[in-house]
């Protein structure tokens, strides 16, 4: 599988700014951070490649609430989030709380669940406590 895995220097650039970054990116972001060292490189090549590195899992797509998809190294671990849909923040999710649900899923439905970057939107506490004050 690995051996199949074709990285153009584009590829390659891309995966090493989020790998450098550990931040999650929308491809206008990842061009805007490449175009100096690459300036051959353009728009669509970005989200192209972004594309392949998605599809060869060796990142994830998802959407935060910013607007647009974004985009993160996948590491060694999933690694999953909370957005609060109020103030933007990003938590943190327990992976031990994923792996079980994941696990329980698959039991269940005899299905494999391929999602390696699960986002839930929340209200965050410091947002209800504001909300509960009001
Ligand atoms: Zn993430
Ligand atoms: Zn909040």
């Amino acid at each position: 599988m690995q051996n199949s895995i074709r990285l153009t220097s584009a590829r390659k650039a891309i995966l090493d700014l989020l790998q450098s970054t550990h931040k999650h990116l929308t491809a206008q972001e990842v061009h805007k951070q490449l175009k100096d060292r690459l300036p051959s490189l353009n728009l669509s090549t970005v989200y192209r490649s972004l594309e392949y590195l998605v599809d060869h899992q060796l990142i994830s797509v998802s959407d935060m609430g910013v607007g647009s998809p974004v985009y993160a190294t996948l590491g060694d671990q999933p690694h999953h989030h909370l957005v609060c849909q109020n103030c933007h923040q990003i938590f943190d999710l327990d992976s031990g709380f994923v792996d079980d649900l994941f696990s329980k899923i698959e039991d269940r439905y005899q299905a494999k669940v391929v999602t390696n970057h699960l986002v839930l939107f929340v209200i965050c506490e410091n947002c209800r406590s504001k909300n509960r004050r009001n």
